[in-house]
């Protein structure tokens, strides 16, 4: 049966090296890196995720900003917000929490943010630097992908890599990264005809779909790392995956559990992130 890969361990691991990087910084009379998140509306999952990573911010050293919105604002106002941030010395990165409410659309507030302070490493730039194999900002949960990966010692060069969910979120990023890493890449998506075939294939199985038990533990290959990056909450209110945990472990050698597998690490990526971002800044 599979080995389980342990998220919180891992991102507690990398969290600790951001905090002594930041006491380092400090030591050496540089400022503390600093973050801005934008909250719009009253969303509780977004609240709840600012939350989580403001609690990160604080293990780190991080000096967190809060920009709260009411969820009527135009978009003419929250841009001029991003412009004030854009501006402001004193602010290494900002983060617009999404989803936004459905009259912003994300995608001119995303390009909005300065790409040197996009933390989360989804402005069009950020992505481009990724595609072309230079990449600066990463988005956050591929890479905390690729960190699981390398804590265990899974080396993607060579290897079959099948990514489920195409997202700018988390699929598209996700083949960007495998494809840095010298996998072979193929990402399915929702018209893909034989999703069974092509994950039969991985060695690698990366999957960001949204849907619980999408991926039959049948389908793995044996040996496979399993990498869930999926969470669905079910009626009873208990979080599951996109795969079929026990039957996939029957089969993988490698497989994240959800939770404490992926989530943990997106939030470690935002901390690497938000450091590197500061340093790049004020490197001396
Ligand atoms: P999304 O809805 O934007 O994208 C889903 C992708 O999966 C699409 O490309 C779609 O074509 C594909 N897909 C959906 N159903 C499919 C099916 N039946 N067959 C084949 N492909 C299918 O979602 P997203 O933002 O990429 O997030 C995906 C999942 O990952 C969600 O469960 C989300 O909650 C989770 N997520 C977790 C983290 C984390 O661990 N921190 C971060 C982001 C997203």
């Amino acid at each position: 049966t599979a080995q389980r890969i342990d998220g919180k361990a891992v991102a507690t691991q990398v969290t600790e090296a951001v905090r002594l990087a930041v006491a380092e910084r400090l030591s050496a009379g540089k400022r503390a890196p600093a973050i801005a998140f934008i909250l719009v509306g009253d969303d509780p999952a977004s609240a709840s995720y600012v939350r989580g990573k403001k609690r990160a911010c604080e293990q780190t050293g991080v000096r967190a900003l809060s920009v709260e919105l009411p969820a009527d604002i135009a978009e003419d106002a929250l841009l001029a917000v991003i412009d004030r941030l854009n501006a402001d010395a004193a602010v290494d990165g900002i983060l617009l929490q999404l989803p936004l409410p459905a009259h912003l659309p994300p995608q001119p507030l995303l390009e909005r943010i300065d790409p040197a302070k996009d933390v989360d490493g989804l402005h069009p730039y950020n992505v481009g630097r990724l595609a072309c194999r230079m990449p600066l900002s990463r988005p956050c949960t591929p890479r905390g992908v690729m960190t699981l990966l390398a804590a265990y010692g899974i080396d993607p060069t060579g290897r079959k890599a099948v990514v489920v969910g195409a997202s700018n979120l988390v699929g598209r990023p996700q083949a960007l990264e495998l494809m840095l890493a010298r996998a072979t890449v193929t990402v399915c998506h929702r018209a893909t005809l034989d999703l069974a075939d092509e994950v039969a294939r991985a060695d690698i199985l990366v999957v960001a779909a949204g849907e619980p038990n999408l991926i039959k533990g049948a389908w793995i290959k044996p040996g496979a790392t399993v990498i869930d990056v999926g969470i669905n909450r079910l009626a009873d209110g208990s979080l599951c995956g996109d795969v079929e945990f026990e039957a996939a472990s029957q089969r993988a050698a490698f497989i994240t559990p959800v939770p404490g597998g992926v989530g943990p690490m997106t939030i470690a990526s935002l901390m690497q992130n938000i450091l590197e971002a500061a340093e790049r800044r004020d490197p001396a």
